[in-house]
């Protein structure tokens, strides 16, 4: 079983000007693809189409890399705020369900509770929860069961678990430096990345485990908010 408690000061931040550019460049990439299907679609000639089917696919990296840089755009320092960790946990399972349908992977998401908060940027920790659940997606590829739970404890812990390929310990001692990826051209290596940054902000913790051929889990650990300490006083009057 490897195990290792990820050591946020060693991930790189991934600073805001590079995230601004990333939103500037979406805009034409775009545009630039709509064009091409216009011009694509009238093409007879079996080069050029070639050619075409190249350039759509090179569109598409580019286009990958931006999306997980995106959430560092727009840095506004008033939308922090209080997380319902059940409404993120269900909009990303949400989200997710076509990859997981395609991969044939059921999503258990069950016996969630509603009352646990915690702090930052809901957007951004959407995001954070896509990037690993997509990994888990990804890593079984012939189909399993990725696994959500959140318990309570001292700390609000958020367990997602795939029964995927897996990880050595050298892959997992690799895993959130930027450009680390084993899939070759379907891969950026910036996704944990992202998450790293993302939940290093909002002051949690990740402990992954992983086993060859039996799967992977991430247990983030986040602070409750008051909130939720208030929520729960509130219930037990
Ligand atoms: P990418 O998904 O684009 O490769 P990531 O930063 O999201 O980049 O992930 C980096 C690498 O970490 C992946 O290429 C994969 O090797 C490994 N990895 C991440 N999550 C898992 C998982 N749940 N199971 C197996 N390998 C994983
Ligand atoms: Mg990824």
């Amino acid at each position: 079983l490897k195990e290792k408690l990820v050591d946020f000061e060693k991930s790189v931040m991934v600073s805001h000007f590079a995230a601004s550019i990333a939103h500037e460049v979406r805009n034409p990439l775009t545009s630039i693809k709509g064009f091409l299907q216009l011009m694509f679609m009238n093409e007879k000639d079996q080069k050029k189409v070639q050619y075409y089917m190249t350039i759509f696919s090179e569109i598409d990296k580019a286009e990958n890399i931006i999306r997980e840089y995106l959430t560092f755009a727009k840095p506004h320092k008033n939308d922090l705020g209080m997380i319902q960790l059940k409404k993120e946990v269900l909009t990303a399972v949400e989200l997710l369900q076509p990859l997981a349908r395609k991969n044939k992977v059921n999503i258990s998401a069950n016996n969630i509770p509603n009352h646990l908060y915690t702090e930052g940027n809901a957007q951004h920790f959407q995001q954070a929860l896509i990037n690993i659940m997509k990994n888990g997606i990804e890593a079984m590829s012939e189909g399993g069961i990725l696994t959500l739970q959140l318990e309570e404890e001292h700390h609000i812990i958020l367990s997602i678990c795939d029964t995927g390929h897996g990880m050595s310990k050298e892959q997992v001692a690799k895993i959130g430096q930027p450009y680390f990826s084993t899939k070759g051209e379907n891969g950026t290596g910036l996704g944990m990345l992202v998450t790293y940054n993302i939940l290093e902000k909002m002051n949690g913790k990740i402990r992954i485990k992983s086993k060859i051929n039996e799967g992977t889990c991430f247990h983030i650990s986040l602070p409750k908010s008051e909130n939720s300490i208030l929520e729960e006083t509130a219930s037990t009057n």
